[in-house]
């Protein structure tokens, strides 16, 4: 792309912040742009949130508003305070911070009870005695019209009175409901007398069992944007058949003057080779098919965190792919594109070695070691240089020696010559085996004139093939966890007759214990992230690292091994 046309795109405006602009002309909401990020707490963000969060943030940044974090915890549940903390968690560390304190719909159920009263008293809800599967049965189809309940038509002293008895426990759950009075012959399903209130004699995570009458989403959403003050709720695509019941209740309750929410719909993120359905990933992490919500190959935040994925790889994706009306899905790479790229400016180069063969240089003396340089970042000369040690005994990986070499091997082999990265040229002279006729061992000798950066002639030799190495008495052990995609199928969720667990990559995980590493990374601070040249980016494991113990998680390959080019 030209950087005309980029500057260009850059200025062009997303459907979004054109309707804020517009807003801001016409002093509409009182110059306010105010959003809000609505998780429900029953389970670990995802990418998909990710994106939200960028854009409900990213909004109030740009037109100097303000974000809250609301907890949408109408629908009360046992374990709901650990996926509180996380969200919490996750938002803070993708660098976002809500106005004040963290909202909770719960909050509300004393003024959202106070409105269904309202509500009743016009005349526009009523209490229904069916159950919810007759309920159901007759809300009809999008072609035929629904049926109304024999008790739509009570009168507003009974129902007034069955809803206070509803609230103070009288019924059992599935007893009755509070419904709206609106339309059983709508096209709009939605409209169609929807339920209000259910009965749910379930303990509350914040208000325990003060309430056994819950808000359905419905009838909490709009009314909880309204009393924070919310200008722009911006919402995923399968909400915008709610809009009109949104704006439904949020006039029955109206009053003229306040600042009146205006729901916005944008396609939600689907990402290929990736699921996003809570459901499903909670079922992975049941059924310990991963090791838990912030397995490294889990899609959910704290996942892609473990994974060594940056905030601002996130952000910048985030921002890439913009924001769109109609569904879509972006093909996965573009993700990991994002984190190459920043990590390729920041992370230090270093060399470690995965798959160790042993070699030792026959004429480099025994008690000698000394110290090459090399840069941390060549694309920032800032990031430095550092020293590492070499000597006569070092490590190369077993991928990087054959001994019936292919002409086109650049690497070692038998009389044949390579660079070490940054160090001498060496020469193979002997394999050593096993009785078994396992490689164990490599003799070559080494050119001691050939020391990179020494401005000799034989320094600056042309060799086919460089390796990454390290030398063995300075080596730091490690176990390193190559993780790769979870599915090998585009759309693991896009089969009509086969589960998403049937395209499992069995490969997604292979752990190395006998890794050997240069011995700058003896202290590697857990999450800190570097290039393993010619390997890819790798993190330290914030969980399971230990001074000692190392850990490192394969946040990616340098190349995208899945793409039919690299192949
Ligand atoms: P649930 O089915 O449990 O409601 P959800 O994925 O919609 O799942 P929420 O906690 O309700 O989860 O989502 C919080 C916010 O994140 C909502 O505004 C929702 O629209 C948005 N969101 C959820 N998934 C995505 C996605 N894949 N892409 C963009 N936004 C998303
Ligand atoms: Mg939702």
């Amino acid at each position: 792309m030209t950087e005309r046309k980029e500057s260009e795109e850059r200025k062009s405006l997303n459907f979004i912040e054109s309707i804020i602009e517009e807003d801001l002309r016409n002093n509409k909401n009182n110059g306010i742009v105010y959003t809000r990020f609505p998780p429900e707490p029953n389970g670990y963000l995802h990418i998909g949130h990710a994106k939200s969060i960028c854009l409900n943030f990213g909004l109030a940044q740009k037109y100097n508003g303000k974000t809250n974090l609301r907890f949408d915890d109408t629908n009360p549940s046992k374990e709901e305070v650990e996926y509180v903390d996380s969200i919490m968690e996750d938002v803070r560390w993708l660098g976002f911070d809500w106005e004040g304190e963290p909202h909770f719909a719960s909050d509300y159920f004393e003024q959202l009870y106070e409105w269904a009263i309202k509500i009743i008293k016009s005349g526009k809800a009523y209490v229904d005695d069916q159950t919810p599967e007759l309920i159901s049965q007759q809300r009809g189809t999008p072609t035929k019209k629904g049926i109304e309940s024999p008790f739509r038509n009570r009168s507003i002293e009974e129902n007034l009175d069955l809803f206070t008895r509803m609230k103070d426990g009288e019924f059992a759950e599935g007893e009755r409901v509070l419904r709206a009075k609106i339309d059983m012959a709508s096209p709009n399903m939605h409209m169609r007398d929807p339920i209000m209130y259910r009965v749910l004699r379930k303990e509350h995570h914040r208000t325990g069992n003060k309430w056994c009458i819950y808000p359905m989403y419905d009838f909490a959403h709009g009314q909880s944007d309204y009393i924070e003050g919310i200008t722009h709720s911006v919402c995923t695509l399968e909400f915008e058949v709610h809009r009109p019941l949104y704006e439904w209740f949020l006039e029955n309750v109206f009053t003229e003057g306040d600042i009146k929410p205006r729901q916005i719909e944008f396609a939600r993120l689907n990402l290929s080779y990736t699921i996003m359905s809570k459901r499903k990933l909670l079922e992975l992490v049941q059924k310990n098919i991963v090791n838990g919500w912030d397995d490294p190959r889990m899609p959910t935040i704290t996942g892609l965190r473990r994974r060594g994925f940056t905030p601002e790889a996130i952000r910048k994706f985030a921002d890439t792919i913009g924001v769109a009306k109609r569904d879509n899905v972006i093909d996965v790479a573009l993700l990991e594109h994002s984190l190459r790229d920043d990590l390729n400016k920041t992370a230090s180069r270093v060399m470690s070695v995965l798959n160790p063969l042993k070699i030792v240089i026959t004429n480099y003396p025994e008690d000698k070691e000394e110290f090459v340089r090399i840069e941390n970042n060549p694309e920032d000369e800032n990031m430095g240089i550092r020293e590492m040690p070499f000597s006569r005994e070092l490590y190369i990986e077993q991928d990087d020696f054959m001994e019936d070499a292919p002409k086109k091997f650049f690497r070692l082999a038998p009389d044949k010559e390579v660079r070490l990265k940054a160090a001498y040229i060496i020469k193979c002279e002997q394999v050593i085996k096993d009785s078994e006729g396992n490689i164990t061992e490599l003799r070559c000798t080494y050119d001691p004139d050939s020391k990179s950066g020494s401005g000799t002639e034989a320094s600056k030799r042309k060799v086919k093939g460089t390796l990454h190495w390290v030398s063995a008495k300075h080596a730091v052990d490690a176990e390193v966890r190559l993780y790769d995609r979870l599915f090998v199928d585009e759309a693991p969720d896009g089969h009509k007759d086969k589960d998403f667990k049937d395209f499992l990559n069995p490969e997604s995980l292979q752990i190395l214990k006998n890794c050997k590493l240069e011995p700058s990374l003896k202290n590697a601070e857990p999450e800190s992230k570097y290039q393993f040249q010619r390997l890819g980016y790798f993190c330290v494991d914030r969980r399971d690292s230990k001074p000692g113990n190392l850990v490192f998680n394969r946040t990616v390959p340098l190349k995208d091994s899945w793409s039919k080019q690299n192949k």
